[in-house]
C-alpha cells in the first residue's frame, strides 16, 4: 500500500488549515484520504500515487472539454508567452465579451448587453448583489435555501454545497446586520415568496437564484418558477440575478436560460453571473446584464469594482478557446455521456434495492437517497445521506473520482468516450452494493 496520498495531506495540514484551500476537497463527508492530483487529460486524473480515475468533477464545473484540451494548452501557452497580466485592457478581452453576449442572443431576445470580466464567481455575485443595490437604492437581498453563490457575506446563509456537507448553518464571522439583510426562502416555494414580498416588497434590492441550482446536489426549477421569480421581483420593482456560475455554458451553449427557452420558457433576468466554464479551468468569472445597469459600474457609474487580474489575458484565452470550441455537437455528447451514466448508475442503485431518486438539470445530475424527488433543500436533507460515503469510496477503489459530498452535482465532459464510460459502467454495481450495505 502505498502511502503517498496520506503524506501529502498530512504535510498540507500541518500548513493549509484543514489540508485544502477550499473546504470540499478536504473528504469531510466521504472520510478517508483526499487524492492529491498531479496530472489529468481528457477524462482522466492522475493522483500522486501514479493512480488514474475517470473524472467525474471537471474541476467542479469547468473541464467541459475534459481535462488540458491540446487547442485550449497552446492558446494559454501562446498567451503566456506574450505576457501573464498586464493590468491594462487587451483585445482579446472584448472578443470574450462578445463571445458571451452573442451566445445569448443566438438563443433569443436577451437582457444581456454588456459583461464586465472578474476573477472567481464569488466576486461576480458580490458585485451583482452590489450592482442590484446601487440600481434600486435599496438594501434586502432574497437568496433560496441550499444554493450556493460564493462565499461573500451577504450569500452565507443557508448557502448549500460546502455548508451542507459541514452541516454548518452559514459561517462565523458575518456580521449580524449583514446577515440580516438577507432574505432566505425555500425554493421552488411561490407562496413563500409571495410572503416575503407583500411583507418586504419595497425594500427588496434582488432575488438571486442559481439557473438550475446544482450545490445542494442538482435540484431543477419547477417548471416556469424562474419566470415566476422575474415576474414577481419586477412588479415590486426589484431585480433578478440569474447565477450561472456553474450552469453557464456547461448545459447548453447559452447556459440554462438557453435551455429554457428551448423549452419555451421566457424570462428576462436583469443580471447574470457566469463562471467555471467561462473561464476554461482558469480564474476567470463574469456579470452582465442590461446596458443601463451595468453602466452603473465604475468608472461610468456610482458602484465600484475592480480588479489587478481581471480580464487576464491568460484566464481570456483559455476561457475564449473553450467558448468556441464548444460547439453544439460537443454539447450533444455530453447531453449523451449524462443519459448514459444517469440510466446505468439508476439502474445499479435499482437492482441494489437501493431506494433513490435522479435529480436531473440539463446535462448535470445528482442522485437522492430518497423515495421522492426533492425540489428544495429541505427535502434534500431528509435523504439517507450516510449511504454516499461507501459508494464515493466503493467508485474511487474502482478507479471512478466522484465529488466527494451527496450535495454536488456529477460532472460529464466531452473527453468521456466509451472506454471512459465503460469503466464508470463497470464500477457501479459494485459501488451501488455498498450503498446499499451501508
Ligand atoms: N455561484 C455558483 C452557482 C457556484 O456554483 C459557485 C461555485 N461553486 C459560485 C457561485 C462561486 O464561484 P467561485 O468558487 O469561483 O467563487
Amino acid at each position: 500500500m502505498s502511502h503517498v496520498n496520506q503524506d501529502l495531506f498530512d504535510r498540507a495540514r500541518s500548513i493549509i488549515p484543514g489540508g485544502v484551500n477550499s473546504p470540499v476537497r478536504a473528504f469531510g463527508s466521504v472520510g478517508g484520504t483526499p487524492r492529491f492530483l498531479v496530472e489529468a487529460h481528457g477524462a482522466t486524473v492522475v493522483d500522486a500515487e501514479g493512480r488514474d480515475y475517470v473524472d467525474l468533477v471537471a474541476s467542479w464545473g469547468p473541464a467541459i472539454l475534459g481535462h488540458a484540451h491540446p487547442e485550449v494548452v497552446a492558446a494559454v501557452q501562446e498567451a503566456a508567452a506574450r505576457g501573464l497580466s498586464f493590468g491594462a485592457s487587451t483585445p482579446s478581452e472584448t472578443e470574450l465579451a462578445e463571445e458571451i453576449v452573442g451566445r445569448l442572443r443566438a438563443a433569443g431576445p436577451s437582457p444581456l448587453d454588456k459583461v464586465r470580466l472578474v476573477s472567481t464567481g464569488t466576486e461576480a455575485t458580490m458585485t451583482a448583489i452590489r450592482l442590484a443595490r446601487g440600481a434600486t437604492g435599496r438594501d434586502l437581498l432574497v437568496k433560496f435555501a441550499g444554493h450556493y453563490h460564493g462565499h461573500s457575506d451577504s450569500l452565507l446563509a443557508a448557502a448549500g454545497s460546502g455548508l451542507a456537507t459541514l452541516a454548518l448553518p452559514g459561517s462565523a464571522g458575518v456580521p449580524e446586520a449583514v446577515a440580516r439583510q438577507t432574505l432566505v426562502v425555500p425554493y421552488n416555494d411561490e407562496a413563500a415568496l409571495e410572503a416575503v414580498f407583500a411583507e418586504h416588497g419595497d425594500s427588496i434590492a434582488a432575488i438571486i437564484t442559481e439557473a438550475a441550482p446544482a450545490n445542494m446536489g442538482v435540484v431543477p426549477p419547477k417548471p416556469g418558477f424562474n419566470a415566476f421569480i422575474v415576474d414577481l421581483a419586477h412588479r415590486h420593482g426589484a431585480l433578478v440575478i440569474i447565477d450561472e456560475v456553474l450552469t453557464g455554458f456547461r448545459v447548453g451553449p447559452a447556459g440554462y436560460w438557453g435551455v429554457s427557452r428551448r423549452d419555451a420558457v421566457d424570462y428576462q433576468p436583469d443580471i447574470f453571473t457566469f463562471g467555471k466554464v467561462v473561464g476554461g479551468g482558469m480564474p476567470l468569472a463574469a456579470l452582465g446584464g442590461r446596458a443601463e445597469i451595468m453602466d452603473l459600474l465604475a468608472p461610468l457609474g456610482p458602484v465600484y469594482q475592480a480588479g489587478t487580474l481581471s480580464g487576464n489575458p491568460v484566464a481570456v484565452a483559455a476561457g475564449l478557446t473553450t467558448l468556441r470550441l464548444a460547439t453544439d455537437e460537443v454539447y450533444s455528447a455530453l447531453d449523451k455521456v449524462a443519459d448514459t451514466v444517469s440510466i446505468a448508475a439508476s439502474a445499479a442503485l435499482t437492482e441494489a434495492g437501493v431506494e433513490h431518486v435522479v435529480q436531473r438539470a440539463g446535462n448535470l445530475f445528482s442522485f437522492v437517497f430518497s423515495a421522492e424527488t426533492a425540489h428544495d433543500y429541505a427535502a434534500v436533507q431528509r435523504q439517507e445521506s450516510w449511504r454516499y460515503p461507501a459508494f464515493f469510496h466503493s467508485m474511487l477503489d474502482h478507479g471512478v473520482s466522484l465529488p466527494p459530498s451527496v450535495f454536488e452535482a456529477w460532472f460529464v465532459t466531452a473527453a468521456h468516450d466509451e472506454a471512459a464510460v465503460s469503466r464508470i459502467l463497470d464500477a457501479l454495481p459494485h459501488a451501488a452494493r455498498a450503498a446499499a450495505a451501508a
